[in-house]
């Protein structure tokens, strides 16, 4: 993952401190400021996957979230949809720009955490025992 950016108006590369020094003490704004020509540009979090049995790596790119804007936009979707939302693999593919700035933020602070193993197609299995209403849901098909 990397958060160099370029300034979509004149070009300009924008490492991590220029982007965080540049962002605004408001929860609305998606902007920094670039430091070579002073105008406001959305930052990009550039995201490189590499799955196994896969040669090509998957490139994706979402906004890079001012830490104000994040946490507004997380409590909005934990409120919409309960903190159970956080454990399915869904969550990445419906809230893209959420998860990969938290798997951004939580990884430069070292925090460990299981939304990276949303991402393996095994997450489901590895999970399970620990939850119960996935259980009572499959005994209850099965019967
Ligand atoms: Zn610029």
């Amino acid at each position: 993952m990397s958060s160099c950016s370029q300034c979509h108006q004149c070009f300009a590369l924008l490492y991590d401190e220029d982007i965080m020094a540049g962002w605004a003490a408001d929860d609305s704004n998606l902007n920094t400021r670039c430091t070579a020509c002073g105008r406001h540009t959305v930052p990009l979090l550039s995201v490189q996957i590499l799955r196994l049995n896969q040669t090509q790596a998957e490139i994706l790119s979402v906004p890079y979230l001012n830490p104000l804007v994040l946490r507004k936009e997380f409590e909005s979707i934990l409120g919409r949809e309960g903190d159970a939302c956080l454990a399915e693999p869904e969550f990445v593919e419906s809230h893209p720009i959420v998860y990969w700035n938290l798997v951004w933020f939580l990884e430069r602070a070292n925090i460990e955490n299981h939304l990276p193993d949303l991402l393996c197609p095994d997450f489901q299995t590895r999970y399970q025992s620990t939850d119960a209403l996935h259980e009572i849901h499959k005994v209850g098909k099965q019967t």
